[in-house]
């Protein structure tokens, strides 16, 4: 293993349950009034945005509500939001708090990097691929990240993903100043989730912590982080998904999905994540739920590619000896496991069975191109890829 590597990491992580009760501490260090950005009605109506509110002002720091998003986040959204923050004269002395999924964080890590960066008229100038190259220059408004679904790991990443459907990419805003200075990760506040919900975003994070392991950029440290995560999660998604309220498994999941973050952020990723964004914008699937879906077929298709690294996932999470083992045994073994979990949690099979239509698989193809797929272990053409998504249709 050759040492040479950037670690990125958010300033300061905070872990731990009933931990939010210390967000006001922690956004008073950052500054003064905080533009909250909610991604979740359960959890606004159960109190918990109250709760937090409540907790700032005890520590002198304004709320005020910038924005809800509960779906994610699409263009329109962004240059919206930047505007409503324009408006308030949001500057020194302002932060981002986003406390919700992927989705309300990547939206408020949007908001935050634009409101200091004006060279743009919408945030298509910045994005990659698709928009006119614009770089995130200036520091963004400082972020404090809360999820409340463990699954994305945008808590612990340099990008925000924003969607557009007309026309059609998912593409993300980058820049390593967009990492969050401080994140607060309660798993308390993920027991709302509900079963599906909870399937497919810990699916997002079982998928993150495999793809970044076996990824040709994968970085040692993230390797290292990733094996705890996955043995944490692969037995922890099933409890938490038929007992939402098990503190034990809210808790491994959450750490698992902060570290499949922390993994993506400097490894990259693979075939499933690159395809799961294409699959977003063509037929509208949920990010976890297409990564959950293309999850089993993309370590069959990356088997002879990066056999060691699945070696050393089957022995870490099936408790293998490496060695004592055939090579090919625990591989299998490892490939079976997981694809067990994905249908014990109900994930679908088919790509049908999401919504995909046969019609759609050309555009689908051509959408996969993206940063994630550039860390696949097997280099794969068009065709070779049009025939791998056509026999899972
Ligand atoms: P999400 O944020 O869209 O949340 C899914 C649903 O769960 C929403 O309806 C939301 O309102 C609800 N929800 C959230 N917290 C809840 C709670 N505590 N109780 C009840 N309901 C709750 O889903 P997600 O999977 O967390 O995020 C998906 C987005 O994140 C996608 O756009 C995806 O592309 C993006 N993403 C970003 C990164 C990154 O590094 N920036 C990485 C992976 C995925």
């Amino acid at each position: 293993m050759r040492l040479d590597y950037d670690l990125l990491t958010p300033g300061r992580i905070c872990f731990g349950w009933g931990r939010r009760e210390e967000v006001g501490r922690l956004a008073a260090a950052l500054g003064r009034r905080a533009f909250l950005v909610c991604g979740s009605r359960t959890l606004a109506s159960s109190g918990v945005i109250d709760e937090i509110e409540r907790l700032l002002g005890q520590e002198g720091v304004q709320t005020v509500l910038l924005n809800s998003i509960s779906r994610e986040p699409e263009v329109n959204d962004v240059d919206r939001t930047v505007e409503l923050l324009r408006k308030q004269n949001a500057g020194e002395g302002d932060l981002l708090l986003a406390v919700g999924g992927g989705s309300a964080i990547d939206l408020a890590k949007a908001v935050a990097a634009l409101a200091t960066n004006h060279q743009g008229s919408s945030v298509l100038d910045f994005l990659e691929g698709v928009g006119r190259g614009l770089k995130i220059e200036a520091s963004p408004l400082p972020m404090l990240a809360m999820p409340t679904t463990a699954g994305t790991g945008s808590e612990a990443t340099k990008n925000a993903v924003i969607s557009s459907y007309d026309p059609p990419f998912k593409k993300s805003l980058r820049s390593e100043r967009m990492l969050p200075d401080v994140v607060l990760v309660d798993p308390e506040l993920s027991v709302s989730v509900p079963p599906e919900i909870t399937a497919q975003t810990g699916m997002d994070a079982i998928t993150q912590l495999i793809e970044s392991y076996i990824s040709c950029r994968a970085q040692p440290v993230p390797q290292a982080l990733c094996l705890q995560g996955l043995e944490l999660a692969l037995p922890a998604i099933t409890a938490a998904v038929t007992d939402g309220s098990s503190r034990t498994a809210r808790e491994q999941m959450s750490h698992a999905a902060l570290i499949s973050g922390l993994a993506l952020a400097n490894s990259g990723l693979g075939m499933a994540h690159g395809v799961a964004a294409s699959l977003g914008v063509h037929a509208k699937v949920p990010h976890g739920l297409a990564c959950a879906v293309m999850l089993p077929v993309a370590l069959r298709v990356n088997r002879f590619h990066c056999e060691p690294q699945l070696v050393a996932l089957g022995c870490r999470c099936l408790g293998f000896t490496e060695g004592l083992t055939d090579a090919n045994e625990i591989i299998d073994a490892f490939i079976d496991y997981v694809t067990d979990i994905t249908a014990q949690v109900g994930i679908p099979h088919r790509l049908r069975d999401i919504g995909v239509e046969p019609h759609q698989l050309a555009d689908i193809v051509q959408s996969s191109r993206g940063n994630s797929m550039s860390g696949n272990p097997r280099e794969l053409s068009d065709d070779e890829l049009h025939e791998i998504l056509e026999d899972l249709l």
